[in-house]
């Protein structure tokens, strides 16, 4: 919890500004890799307010790599599919166990998951310091000078090689560093609460609701409850209990009636849709909510900025403590601002398509929708950005080059089905098909400081060669032989010993 009367340090590797989700996750990856992190938020306490409810099965498995697995499922309630209602009728119900992960959609209130991240840092020796503002941070090549206050008291300077900026939607820091971005307001607003319900509705489903005037959708979460979020006008007030059951008489299910119970936490909420401009300047680095807001429409905002802390932390953890070249850092900005492009552009699509007002369009979308939960190909794209499984990086720590490897999947792509608890040690791993080729890919691998893992892969129809980053992406691919491509890999990004 928070420790006031710590004194701050005046010099540390990393400022960690606001321990939200996203800088909780990347401080406990720089705590965990033995850097020296302080980690300020202003707030005196956690945000108590609803805001996000479900981890989605890929943002599921990369916390389960961090070692969160057992806490979060403690903490949550399984969701195992997302069902589409049209005007109150069911037309489909996309199933995540598809997508083969062992990890299913978790609800999980985001209070909830914050304590627990802020559990783990404690638990690893790091801390958050609250109320500790960043007032200004002064970057230059050699690292920043953060002034922070505590309690509105003098600002004191600390001097850090990297400053993370996970302020959060209004971040101060992209405002300072010039890096904000365009957009625009979301037209629509989003009210949002912690309900009970009475009545018959799958706990294990997400339900999404289209309705003529916009989108309703009811997800659970542990303790009987559920949350209730949907879209409205721009009205600034928050509702009443009676607009709520209104609006969910009126987009609910006509299979069954649900009735309102107690609601907790009622809240409506605007915001602008915008990515800044680059993710990295120098030692200064952004993530989460201060590199990138948009709609809530299929619960992404909380999930993107997880894994920007993921693609974050390994890299910053290997060049914070010289076993990668600077460059790599490059590719979180490359990668994520890309990803967080390609969320923005999904949820867009998902946001719109449940707020269509067309008849022929709606029924052409009904159409589609059926379609692709019968059919794999059709319902495998959706379910796959849903889930996060769609973030391939193209660009970045991968190397294209010659096709090889095959059977292991694309460069850029998860790992298929092996998933890593390699973000503890942030190491990379070379999965290798032909035993006799493993001692020659162990040779290389001690030529680098950052650990390198060589692992034999016989089943499955592989051959060739994987390298597989921290983050369970495949980084390099090679046919049999192909050892020379990847040493010219590792050592555009790694250091040797
Ligand atoms: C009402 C609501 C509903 C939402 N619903 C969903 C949903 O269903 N699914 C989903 O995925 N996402 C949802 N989101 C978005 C989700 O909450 C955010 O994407 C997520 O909180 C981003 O995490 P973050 O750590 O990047 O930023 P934040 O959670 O905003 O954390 C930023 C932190 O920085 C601190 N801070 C700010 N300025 C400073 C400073 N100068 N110095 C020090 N500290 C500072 C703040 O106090 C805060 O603790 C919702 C958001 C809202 C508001």
């Amino acid at each position: 919890m928070d420790q006031p009367t710590q004194p701050l340090p005046t010099s540390v590797d990393v400022v960690v500004a606001g321990a939200g989700p996203t800088g909780l996750v990347v401080a406990i990856m720089l705590e965990q890799a033995g850097l020296d992190v302080l980690v300020v938020d202003r707030a005196g306490q956690p945000g108590t307010d609803p805001r996000a409810s479900i981890l989605h099965v890929r943002t599921a498995e990369l916390l389960a790599g961090l070692g969160l697995g057992p806490t979060m499922v403690e903490h949550a309630e399984p969701i195992s599919s997302a069902t589409y209602f049209d005007v109150g009728l069911p037309v489909c119900d996309l199933r995540f166990e598809s997508l083969g992960s062992d990890y299913a959609a978790l609800g999980i209130s985001q209070v909830d998951l914050e304590q627990a991240l802020v559990d783990r840092l404690e638990a690893i020796g790091g801390v958050v310091h609250r109320p500790v503002a960043v007032e200004s941070v002064t970057a230059d090549g050699a690292g920043a000078i953060v002034e922070v206050t505590r309690s509105g008291g003098d600002p004191l300077p600390i001097a850090s090689r990297f400053v993370i900026g996970c302020d959060g939607a209004t971040s101060s820091i992209r405002q300072q560093a010039g890096l904000e971005g365009s957009g625009g307001d979301v037209p629509e607003s989003f009210v949002v609460a912690n309900i009970e319900l009475s009545g018959d509705l799958d706990r294990s489903a997400m339900s999404l609701f289209a309705a003529d005037d916009g989108f309703l959708v009811l997800s659970p979460l542990p303790d009987n409850l559920w949350r209730y979020t949907a879209t409205a006008d721009r009205d600034a007030s928050v509702p009443t209990p009676e607009q709520l059951q209104l609006v969910l008489s009126e987009r609910g299910p006509r299979t069954s009636s649900l009735t309102l119970g107690r609601p907790h936490d009622i809240g409506r909420y605007r915001l602008r849709r915008t990515i800044a401009k680059r993710l990295r300047s120098g030692g200064l680095l952004l993530a989460g909510d201060a590199a990138h807001t948009f709609s809530p429409a299929g619960g992404q905002g909380m999930n993107t900025g997880i894994a920007d802390a993921i693609n974050l932390g390994w890299k910053l953890a290997l060049v914070a403590t010289g076993r990668a070249h600077d460059e790599l850092l490059d590719t979180y900005n490359t990668e994520r601002r890309r990803a967080a492009r390609d969320a923005a552009e999904r949820v867009e699509r998902f946001g719109g398509a449940l707020s269509l007002h067309n008849p022929v369009a709606r029924g052409l979308r009904d159409a589609v929708a059926l379609l692709a939960s019968r059919v794999d190909v059709l319902s495998s794209p959706v379910l796959r950005g849903l889930a996060g499984f769609d973030t391939v990086y193209t660009k970045g720590a991968v190397m294209k080059g010659k096709p090889g490897g095959r059977r292991w999947g694309s460069v850029g792509e998860r790992l298929d089905g092996l998933v890593a608890s390699m973000l503890t040690d942030n190491a990379h791993h070379i999965l290798v098909a032909d035993p006799d080729e493993a001692s020659d890919y162990r040779r290389l691998a001690d030529r680098y400081h950052a650990p390198t893992h060589v692992e034999v892969i016989e089943s499955g129809g592989r051959s060739g060669a994987a390298l597989v980053r921290p983050d369970g992406h495949i980084g390099w691919l090679g046919n049999q032989g192909s050892i020379g491509d990847l040493e010219a890999h590792l050592d555009r990004w790694l250091t040797r010993t």
